[in-house]
């Protein structure tokens, strides 16, 4: 039966890696995500007038990231209430909602006589958002340089954000290390920041995480847990630029935010099951520094922890089955296939995916210490076969009869 519906989708769209300095002014990022480094920038109506170290580029507000230009702009408009007129005008363009209602407050209490016509644009802007224009929410590509208590604070407005956006009641919870965005029911949610807790938990007592500061995301991770599939599809599109048609859930690194959007897509137990896969993803991703780890290794590892949690379930029967009829018919796949082609290569690629967990399961049971020191070597940038050189001792493939004897005894 198919019904791995959990497919982890990394979107590291605006992955930036922006150096933490004092001269954070002259640094721009444009609307295509790349980062100019100016070192004098000069306001017009229009844009920014850029001095680059061997030229002068003109920047139109479009041509920067929104909240560049937001930043830029409110510089430019100064501080009446026509400025966050004009502001509240831009990031509605732009899809900054939030800052767009924002600036619309601002205006009101400058201008307290201006409340009808201020309120007739709170209409217009709301209707525009409820008729499907593009929101874009959190994160704030400039937290890096922000003090964490102003992260929080943006980190939990998302939820009201959401439910403008989607025309629903969205509940924010809040634990230790999750922000928890969710349209799921009273009797329903309750549970929400405890489970995601455990899960938290069982990643860094199995990789022997000490501290949180091991975990290289910024704030806390923002969780947005969906009742229904639909409004799951609506929110990737409109909130992320992405088909959440093609993935059961997703998480996201978005420079060093980390966020998981996980619908319900069956019964809760369905529910959780992707949570578990999704959120071990997304903390491998952020596991000491971003990124670095290949894709067998995640899917492999990501499944290995779902099934531990959900034994039961048909996308382990189906990948236990799979395996065992290779194992009597024509023998496993070669360990060199799997790690040279780096599967599985799509979200239908499912004997990719029985593989990569058969393979990582093996080392999560077997060889522990060892795998953790491999994906530390990986995570310092250490290449594939050299890490496993130091982790294993010996080059990837040799584990392969250590690994078929464990297939064997466990099949
Ligand atoms: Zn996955």
């Amino acid at each position: 039966m198919k019904t791995h519906l959990a497919i982890g989708v990394v979107l590291l769209d605006l992955l930036v890696c922006v150096p933490c300095h004092a001269e954070q002014a002259h640094r721009l990022i444009l609307a295509d995500g790349r980062i100019v480094t100016v070192d004098k920038v000069t306001l017009a109506p229009e844009g920014i007038l850029a001095r680059l170290h061997d030229r002068e580029e003109f920047y139109t507000w479009t041509d920067l990231e929104p909240y560049t230009a937001y930043h830029h702009l409110g510089r430019q408009l100064g501080k009446g209430p026509e400025a966050h007129l004009k502001l509240a005008e831009h990031c509605i363009g732009r899809g900054l909602v939030r800052e767009a209602f924002s600036e619309l407050d601002r205006a009101q209490a400058l201008l307290p006589e201006a409340k009808a016509r201020i309120d007739k644009l709170r209409k217009q802007y709301e209707t525009s958002v409820r008729s499907g224009a593009r929101v874009i929410i959190g994160p704030d590509l400039h937290a890096d340089d922000k003090p964490l208590e102003e992260v929080l604070a943006e980190q939990r407005t998302r939820g009201e954000v959401t439910g403008k956006l989607l025309g629903v009641t969205v509940a924010t919870l809040e634990s230790k290390h999750f922000i928890i965005h969710t349209t799921f029911d009273e009797a329903d949610r309750d549970s929400l920041t405890a489970l995601a807790e455990r899960l938290h938990q069982r990643f860094s007592r199995t990789f022997a995480v000490k501290s949180s500061k091991e975990f290289a995301w910024t704030g806390k991770v923002v969780i947005y847990a969906f009742a229904r599939r639909e409004q799951f599809t609506d929110f990737s599109e409109r909130a992320h630029s992405f088909r959440g048609t093609a993935a059961g859930a997703y998480f996201r690194a978005a420079g060093k935010q980390a966020e998981l959007v996980v619908p319900r897509n069956g019964t809760r137990e369905h529910f959780e099951q992707d949570l578990t896969h999704e959120a071990t993803h997304l903390f491998l991703h952020f596991y000491r520094r971003t990124g670095r780890i290949p894709n067998w290794l995640h899917e492999g590892l990501a499944q290995s922890v779902e099934f531990k949690a959900f034994p039961k379930c048909p996308a382990r029967t189906d990948a236990v089955t799979r395996i065992s009829q290779d194992l009597s018919r024509k023998g496993l796949m070669k360990l060199r296939d799997l790690i040279d082609q780096d599967r599985p290569t799509a979200a239908s690629d499912l004997v990719g995916y029985a593989y990569a967990w058969s393979f990582v399961d093996y080392l999560l049971e077997k060889r522990r210490t060892q795998l953790i020191r491999f994906i530390r070597e990986l995570k310092d940038g250490t290449d594939l076969d050299k890490a496993a050189g130091k982790a294993f001792g010996v080059g990837l493939t040799e584990l392969e009869p250590s690994w078929i004897a464990h297939v064997r005894k466990t099949n």
